[in-house]
């Protein structure tokens, strides 16, 4: 049985005058929360969740967003901390890139890349991505995810190291609690035992080293960069250990996103270049989250100050309008790719005029409007100086981690000895809890709380976000000493 409704309608830009009343009209059909809850429980399997549990309790249905405000079934305004799923960068309901899918849909819809074809969305973006990136990126892969990316970055490093005469190049060295997408290839990078174990079986040649999470795992007497040097030489020690010619790529997130906003220790990504060059390993940068200003750079390589072989994108690329991923290629190997006859991968949906064309309208106005100098200058500093303002001396904070717009509350029982809550997991949904309650969008990843808003928030809505932050935080170490 096939129940749908047409909740969300584009309006023509020459009609923009009847958007109004399409709204009008599309919210008149539109279901009660409780018809909505029923029928996604009845069809509608979540990623990521515990579906029983999901559908006795019932689904928050958002319905409609603005800025960097969301609305639900209920009316309830809600503010977004997480720019939906770290890709919002340019914020809800911005008309230029409806107006640019709408266009595009209308020229062209789709074609493909595919047999000596091209189109000129994808020519266009490109260049442009050409000219954001740092200088010796000059070439696109595209596909329509993050996880995607990774597949096609994989295929990358194995296809250049072929045209070398190094094929037996082959490991890819990672971390654990890593996030790399969930395609089966994703998901083998990534370091979330919970995703391997649901695995059929793991992609081959494919090795884990420690995270560089300096508060969960440094001993008491390391300072933070004697933890990043050691962390970062575990790399050496595994290339060494599996031979350095039989070693590819390594690859990690400038900083860790979905493992909790893990930033390294600064000693960290120098010596992790260090040792990529001396070993002749591709570095690879997964910027699926950093990327497009997260950090107040255009790209989070930027900011931690190495230069990456291959870079990963996503999100931010379309600030979620619609989906697209993409590798950025180092000329290096560009050159080695396009010398050596074909290259074997693609999807149908690689440089979709339509996603590219989104694209294109979410870069020009990042850039236009200078969104990352804002966030470098002016947004980022004030977020980062209030959190720690607010935090630094809270009774259950034990660290606040981050650069620009985003950031990761560390949750612990005691903050100056690093001790941590033995529930910690439990502590972040309670936590969690309360922002959902006073209508706050903060993510927990066990026992750290994220933040990572819309690029173009204000500082009056970073106001809202940190004083409601707090008062969860707040009503949490209340909960927990009543416990
Ligand atoms: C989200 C994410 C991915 C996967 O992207 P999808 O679009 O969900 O496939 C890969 N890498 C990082 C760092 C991510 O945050």
């Amino acid at each position: 049985m096939s129940l749908t409704t047409e909740t969300a309608v584009f309006a023509p830009p020459a009609q923009a005058a009847n958007a109004q009343q399409q709204r009008a009209e599309s919210s008149r059909n539109a279901r009660s929360t409780a018809e909505y809850r029923a029928l996604d429980a009845a069809h509608h399997i979540h990623p990521f969740s515990d579906m029983g549990t999901l559908n006795r309790n019932g689904s928050r249905v958002i319905v409609k967003a603005e800025g960097v405000y969301l609305w639900d079934s209920d009316g309830n305004r809600i503010i977004d901390g997480m720019a939906g799923l770290w890709c919002v960068n340019a914020g809800y309901g911005r008309k230029e890139l409806a107006d640019a899918a709408y266009r595009q849909m209308h020229d062209l819809s789709f074609y493909n890349t595919f047999f000596k074809t091209t189109h000129p969305p994808v020519i266009e973006l490109s260049a442009l991505l050409a000219e954001l990136t740092p200088a010796p990126f000059n070439h696109f892969f595209y596909c329509n995810s993050g996880s995607e990316s990774i597949d096609t970055m994989l295929r990358i490093a194995h296809r250049y190291w072929a045209t070398q005469d190094k094929a037996s190049k082959k490991y890819v060295i990672s971390r654990k609690n890593g996030y790399h997408g969930s395609t089966i290839a994703g998901a083998t990078l990534g370091g979330m035992d919970y995703m391997h174990e649901q695995m059929p079986s793991p992609v081959p040649n494919i090795v884990h080293i420690e995270q560089p999470y300096f508060f969960g795992e440094a001993a008491a007497d390391v300072t933070p960069d004697a933890f990043g040097l050691e962390r970062a030489r575990q790399l050496e020690a595994k290339i060494l250990e599996l031979g350095a010619e039989n070693v590819a790529a390594f690859i990690g997130e400038p900083f860790q996103g979905a493992g909790g906003v893990i930033f390294p220790p600064s000693s960290y990504w120098p010596e992790i270049q260090r040792i990529c060059r001396q070993y002749d390993v591709l570095l690879v940068a997964d910027e699926v989250i950093g990327g497009f200003g997260r950090t107040g750079e255009w790209f989070a390589h930027q900011h931690f100050g190495f230069e990456p072989d291959l870079i990963t994108l996503a999100k931010g690329l379309t600030s979620g309008y619609v989906p697209m991923g993409a590798v950025g290629i180092h000329d290096r190997i560009a050159s080695a790719l396009i010398e050596n006859g074909e290259f074997n991968h693609g999807m149908t949906y690689s440089g979709h005029p339509v996603a590219a064309a989104v694209a294109i309208a979410n870069l020009t106005l990042l850039r236009d409007e200078q969104i990352v100098e804002r966030v470098k200058h002016d947004t980022g500093p004030y977020f980062q100086r209030l959190l720690r303002d607010t935090f630094d001396h809270h009774p259950i904070v034990g660290e606040v981690a981050g650069t620009g717009l985003v950031a990761g509350l560390q949750l612990a029982r005691n903050p100056r000895t690093r001790q941590r809550f033995e529930n910690g997991a439990e502590v972040g949904t309670i936590c969690r809890d309360f922002c959902f309650n006073g209508h706050l969008i903060m993510r927990a990843t066990g026992d750290r709380m994220l933040l990572s808003p819309p690029l173009v928030i204000t500082k009056s809505e970073i106001d809202e976000i940190v004083e409601k932050a707090e008062r969860a935080i707040d009503a949490t170490a209340q909960q927990l000493e009543v416990c």
